[in-house]
């Protein structure tokens, strides 16, 4: 018997934690976004199942290890777990376009705005015996390739302002979130479960 479930697509750094301006490569440079967690915790109440998905390409490139982004996916989670806000999957992508590596060339696909991390994560979710209604999931990003990614995987795409916040290059570029909110906390709360 199979179930439907809705997700909530959520880009990592500059919308859940604050992007640094560089990769993070270790627990201590990680601090989240005021409220994001305790806007993870309302999503899930409501019945959303949260997946990260997030480019690394600092792997790629030599500047952080596999073994380091795991280390800080896993303190992200624990930070989240705390406040009710933990997340089911994450996925990450090493691949850089313009530093090839043998390790990591087969992910590119994989690299956001290609939608492989998200085609992943439903594929995964329906060997459970859970169907993602992409209809009534959402991607929320603080960039351009995120809302670039959730609209080619038909999701409902949400910028934030924090972060990046790409709002300006989206218009210019015609890549059009369904809302812009000013972060993770206003997007759940003003938006998606008004919305859902
Ligand atoms: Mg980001």
């Amino acid at each position: 018997m199979m179930q439907t479930i809705k997700v909530l697509f959520l880009d990592r750094d500059g919308t859940i934690n604050k992007d640094t301006g560089s990769y993070i490569a270790t627990k201590e440079q990680l601090h989240l976004i005021d409220r994001a967690d305790e806007a993870i915790a309302l999503a899930r109440k409501a019945g959303f199942r949260i997946v990260i998905i997030t480019n690394q390409a600092g792997i790629a490139r030599g500047i952080a290890t596999v073994e380091q982004v795991e280390e800080v996916n896993r303190y992200l989670n624990e930070l989240l777990l705390a406040r009710n806000a933990g997340f089911d999957r994450c996925y990450y992508c090493p691949f850089h376009p313009e530093y090839p590596h043998p390790d990591y060339d087969r992910f590119i696909d994989f690299r956001k705005p290609a939608t492989g991390m998200v085609e992943q994560a439903i594929n995964e979710f329906f060997g459970e015996g859970l169907v993602v209604d992409r209809a009534a999931s959402f991607f929320v990003g603080d960039k351009m390739l995120d809302v670039e990614c959730g609209l080619r995987a038909g999701l409902r795409p949400v910028l934030v302002r924090t972060g990046h916040n790409e709002e300006d290059l989206c218009l210019l570029r015609n890549i059009v979130p369904e809302y812009v909110a000013d972060d993770l906390y206003k997007a759940v709360t003003e938006y998606i479960l008004a919305f859902s």
